[in-house]
Formats: C-alpha cells, structure tokens, sequence
C-alpha cells in the first residue's frame, strides 16, 4: 500500500515540560533526520540526544528522537517521535519544517487508523484507545483497558468459529454426500442457541459500560423546603447550591458533576415541581420536567418531620413512573419514633443537618445502577458493537425458530449463517466499510 507520510503533535499544543511529535510512513526516518543534528548511524528503539535545526540552519529546539522501524511501532510503518521542549512554536516550527521536506500533516485518528490498517489492533482495540484517552474514572480506565487487551475481539472471534464450522460440516456434507456421515441438525441447532445466548449477554452489557463510561443523571426532586439543596451540597460534597430558608430559592437548575465509587454522576437540583403562578416560573416547571425525563435516577425527597403532604404527594404522582428512591430527610426533627410512618416500602431516612443517612443513600444509588461487584474485570460493549450484535442476533434467531424449515434447504442455512458471521466481522474490522472507519477514527484527536 502505498502511503504518504504523516506528521502530528503527539501532546496538545499547550507549554507544557515536554512536548511529543510524530512522524509516521515510509520517509518518517529522511524527514527526521533531514532536521535532526544528528544524521548517521539511528538504530531502531534507540534514543539520541540532539539539535532540531531549520531550512536555514538555525537551532530550533533541543531534544530526543527515536526511531522505530517498520513494523515494530504503533502504526506498523517507520515512526520517528520527537521530543521537545514543552513550547508551542518549538512544536509548530518542527511540524512546518517536516511538512516542507514532504510530510502532512495528519488527519485526526490518522496514526490509530494506520495501526488497524497495518493488523497492528483490530477495531476494538482502537476504540478502546479513544476511550482510554476519554475515560474519566478509574472504573472506566478498566473498561478501556480490557477492551485494548482484546478481550472482546476473543469472544468474538470464538463465536464466529462456532458459526464457522457449522458452515465447514453443512458444505463438507453437501459437497461430499457420500463419504461424509449426514450432520446432526440437533447438534447444529444446539449451537446456534450457544451463540444465541452469548451474543444476548453481550448485548446486556451495554447498558452498564454506557453508565460506568458516561455516567448517570442523578435529580433531586421534592417540594420547596424539604431540604433538596442541603442533601445536594451533601452529595457534591461541598456548598455549591444555595442553601435558604425562603421557599422556592431554587429557581435555575443547579448542576454539578462528581463520582460516587468511581461512577461519574451528573446530579441535579430541580426547582421542584408544584404550580405555578407566574411566568418564571411555569418555564422552571417545564424544564423540570424536562430534567426528570432525562434522568437516569430520581430522588424524590420529602420531610419526614411535616410527614408525606397533599403537595409531596403530588409531585410524587409526576416522578413515580420513574421509580425514584424516595428519601426521607430531616429526621433529626423527630422526636417520637411513630412519626417515621410507612407512606413507603422502602425509604432511605437521612438527617442532611446532621450528616445521617448520605453514605446509605449512596449506597441505594448504586444498588439502583446493578452494578456486579467484579464489573472491573468484565467486557463492557459499545453502541457499534450493539448494533452489529443485534444484527447477528436477529439472523440467529429466525434461523433457530424456523430451524425446521431451513433442513431441506442447507445451502440457505450456510448464507444465513454466513450473514450473521459478517455481522461479528464488523466488530472486529475484519470487514470495514470506509463509512464505519470514518465515523470511528474522525471522532479521535488530532495526533492520535
Ligand atoms: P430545598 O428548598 O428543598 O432545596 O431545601 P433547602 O436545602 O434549601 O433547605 C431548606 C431548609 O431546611 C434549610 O433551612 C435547611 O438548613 C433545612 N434543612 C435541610 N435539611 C435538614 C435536615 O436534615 N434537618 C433539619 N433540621 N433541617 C434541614
Ligand atoms: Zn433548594
């Protein structure tokens, strides 16, 4: 194949200790070198301490180079990587001299999308690297982790064998009848439900690498005065929504983002729902609304002290399609035990005053997410990996529940069968439209 080659910033462009630039394609060694001190005698995966000098020989910057040679690097081809002072126009001369001894500058994703291109990762792997950069949290460094470990291109692969040597028994059957004992159809159907089955526990596992790597939307609901934005500050962990005794403080939603055991949370404090008389406050109700659709888990707060009201109960009719974990605060204010009434099976009794009941709350958030314990270890999907599964999945299944119908007709068997193993091709790039690569490697960063 030939290619062209390509340069970028490594590190962003910002002054910074060190800064990193790429080169990679089959001149990346004449064009390092062609503004490097040193000219002679660069041994792969060596490092050279030297001068990076201009067109007109002027010093530019001193520092690092290593050459990597082809295939032994990130993208499979010649690589140079320079290091220089963490400078902007340092970077930005280096890049604009390489360019004019004939490199280009580098689309985004360019030198991950030379790495697949070249077999170096499949197209798991180089998510997983753009998730990696991505991830906020340690949980979701796991996830990224794993997938760049190919563990899923692993699973994959054992499914598609599965299907792939159904296929081998059917042709080798149809081809040499004779010699050839006829096939099993129990056995063939057996494993089309193995692979069935496997594909549906992948497909489960969307949901949470979605929450471990984006996170949820956590609001806080309830009538004014209940205490929403005490038990907010409480969660955050510091005094970010104003606190106040004057009902309906809390007019703009106050929106902060944090993590509770490495899950990042987005939580908000809602105006709270009640009617309205003015304008203002008809769009806060609105947007409320809004807010309580979009959230991924509502607490519904109420005072434990004034008991569950007309108006708690209210609000509680517009939240309760979402299943809120219903809080109960204020109980500092009670003095006599019967007054913690059971409006509710199950309710998390906190004291925001008195910090009581926040890490139990916690705790009840997570349990509503059902998490796995030993979720570091597992393969969490992406929305690509989804639909190319559910794609599969649907082939699998109108082949096992019209099973019956395919048995005089073999050879359709294998194209259906076939059919579902492209699908799972798809998520390992082994089959890659130009359409799927673009949408993948464009959303990356320059110089990756
Ligand atoms: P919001 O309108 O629902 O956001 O309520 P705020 O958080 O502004 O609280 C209203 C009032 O209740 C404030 O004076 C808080 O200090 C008070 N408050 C909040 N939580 C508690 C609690 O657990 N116990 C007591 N005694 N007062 C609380
Ligand atoms: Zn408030």
């Amino acid at each position: 194949m030939e290619k062209d080659t390509i340069v970028a910033n490594a590190t962003p462009l910002v002054a910074s200790a060190v800064s990193i630039i790429r080169i990679s394609g089959k001149d990346a060694l004449k064009i390092g070198k062609s503004i490097f001190s040193r000219k002679n005698n660069i041994e792969p995966r060596k490092v050279y301490f030297g001068k990076f000098i201009d067109d007109k020989g002027n010093i530019i910057d001193e520092g690092l180079f290593i050459y990597f040679k082809a295939p032994n690097s990130f993208t499979g081809e010649d690589v140079v990587e320079i290091q220089t002072h963490g400078s902007v126009p340092v970077v930005k001369q280096i890049i604009k001299q390489t360019i004019e001894k004939g490199a280009r500058f580098a689309q985004p994703g360019e030198f991950t999308k030379r790495a697949f291109l070249n077999g170096k990762i499949d197209l798991t792997q180089a998510e997983a690297i753009a998730q990696l950069i991505e991830a906020k949290t340690e949980k979701a460094t796991k996830a990224a982790v794993n997938l760049l470990e190919g563990k899923l291109s692993k699973q994959i692969k054992k499914l598609k064998e599965k299907l792939m040597n159904i296929n081998m028994l059917i042709e080798a059957e149809l081809n040499f009848p004779e010699d050839v004992e006829e096939i099993d159809m129990n056995i063939v159907k057996e494993n089309l439900k193995e692979v069935i089955d496997e594909i549906k526990k992948l497909i489960s596992t969307y949901k949470k690498g979605k929450i471990i790597n984006e996170g949820i939307k956590l609001a806080i609901v309830g009538r004014p005065n209940v205490g929403k934005s005490s038990l907010f500050n409480a969660l955050v962990g510091y005094e970010r929504a104003i606190v106040s005794d004057i009902q309906g403080t809390t007019r703009d939603f106050i929106e902060e983002s944090y993590q509770i055991d490495g899950i990042p949370i987005r939580l908000i404090d809602t105006a709270g729902v009640r009617d309205a008389k003015d304008e203002i406050e008809k769009i806060g109700i609105e947007k409320t609304k809004e807010k309580i659709k979009e959230a991924d888990i509502v607490l519904f707060v109420f005072d434990v002290s004034e008991g569950f009201t007309e108006e708690d109960k209210k609000i509680y009719e517009e939240v309760k399609d979402k299943n809120p974990i219903i809080v109960g605060n204020k109980t500092d204010l009670i003095l006599d035990k019967n007054q913690k009434k059971c409006y509710f099976k199950d309710i998390i009794y906190t004291s925001v005053k008195s910090q009581k009941g926040i890490s139990e709350l916690e705790k009840e958030i997570l349990k509503n997410l059902h998490l796995t314990e030993d979720s570091d270890s597992e393969i969490y999907i992406n929305l690509r990996h989804q639909e190319s599964l559910k794609k599969a999945l649907d082939v699998l299944n109108k082949i096992y529940t019209n099973f019956e119908n395919y048995k005089d007709f073999k050879e359709i068997l294998m194209i259906d069968i076939k059919e579902a193993e492209n699908y799972l091709s798809e998520i390992i790039g082994e089959i890659a439209t130009e359409d799927i690569l673009g949408k993948i490697f464009s959303s990356f960063c320059i110089g990756k």
